[in-house]
């Protein structure tokens, strides 16, 4: 489900898969947050992504100190967090304009 309040910058997504915390790569820090689409055909991923269809998905991959927390993202909820993103990041980008 999507909720926003545009007016005071938040978006609220509740995604309709559940975030995961994978403790295996514990090392990640260092590593890039990651946005992809889940089109990889290994075997690691076919079991990770059964039964979601193969490439109707994003995945987002954000490392922290205890390792990657992934989410799932369906197109939508990737594009509303996609337009929140360019839009709450533009407004300070204007903001900071207008004190130069
Ligand atoms: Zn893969």
């Amino acid at each position: 489900m999507l909720v926003s309040e545009e007016d005071i910058g938040i978006l609220w997504v509740s995604s309709i898969f559940a975030a995961t915390h994978n403790e295996l790569n514990v090392d990640s820090i260092g590593q890039p947050i990651t946005v992809t689409i889940d089109d990889c055909e290994c075997p690691e991923c076919d079991i990770e992504r059964e039964p979601i269809e193969f490439d109707s998905t994003l995945l987002i991959h954000i490392p922290t100190k205890n390792g990657v927390i992934s989410q799932r993202l369906t197109p939508s909820e990737a594009q509303a967090i996609g337009k929140s993103l360019l839009k709450f990041s533009q407004e300070i980008i204007d903001y900071k304009a207008g004190f130069k």
